[in-house]
C-alpha cells in the first residue's frame, strides 16, 4: 500500500503536524480542520477502515481512545468536551481508506451526529 496517502504520511514521506507517535499508532493535525481542534489518530499499519481490521491493526487501534485522552488533555479540550469518529464507506463520507479517527473539539458542535 505503498501509495495510500496516510501510510506515506506514516512513513514521513509526506510531512504532517505531528502531535503523538508511538510504535504502531500517528496522531497529526487534520490538513482541513472542521473545529479549533481537529486531529487525526491512525495505525502505521495499513487497513482500509473498521471493515478491514486485521489482528495487528485491531491491537493497535485499540489504544487509540486512550491516546484521543491524552491528547484532549493536552489541547485543553477534555473537560470542554470532544468526538472520536471514524467515518466507515460511503454514507459516512470516508475519503481516505486508510483507517484513521477524527478526534475534533475547541467548539460546540451540537447534538447530532448526522442529519
Ligand atoms: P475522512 O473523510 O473521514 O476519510 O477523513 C479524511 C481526512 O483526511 C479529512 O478530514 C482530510 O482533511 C484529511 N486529510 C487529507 N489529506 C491530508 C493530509 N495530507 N494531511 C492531513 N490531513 C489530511
Ligand atoms: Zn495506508
Amino acid at each position: 500500500m505503498s501509495e495510500c496517502l496516510f501510510c506515506r504520511i506514516a512513513r514521513k514521506e509526506i510531512p504532517s503536524a505531528v502531535v503523538y507517535e508511538d510504535d504502531e499508532l500517528l496522531a497529526f493535525k487534520d490538513i482541513g480542520p472542521q473545529a479549533p481542534v481537529h486531529v487525526l489518530i491512525i495505525p502505521k499499519a495499513h487497513c482500509e477502515g473498521l471493515n478491514d481490521l486485521t489482528p495487528e491493526v485491531e491491537q493497535a487501534a485499540a489504544r487509540i481512545p486512550a491516546v484521543a485522552a491524552k491528547l484532549a488533555q493536552e489541547f485543553g479540550i477534555a473537560t470542554s468536551g470532544y468526538r472520536l469518529i471514524a467515518n466507515t464507506g460511503a454514507d459516512a463520507g470516508q475519503t481516505v481508506f486508510h483507517l484513521h479517527f477524527h478526534l475534533l473539539g475547541g467548539k460546540a458542535m451540537g447534538g447530532k451526529l448526522c442529519q
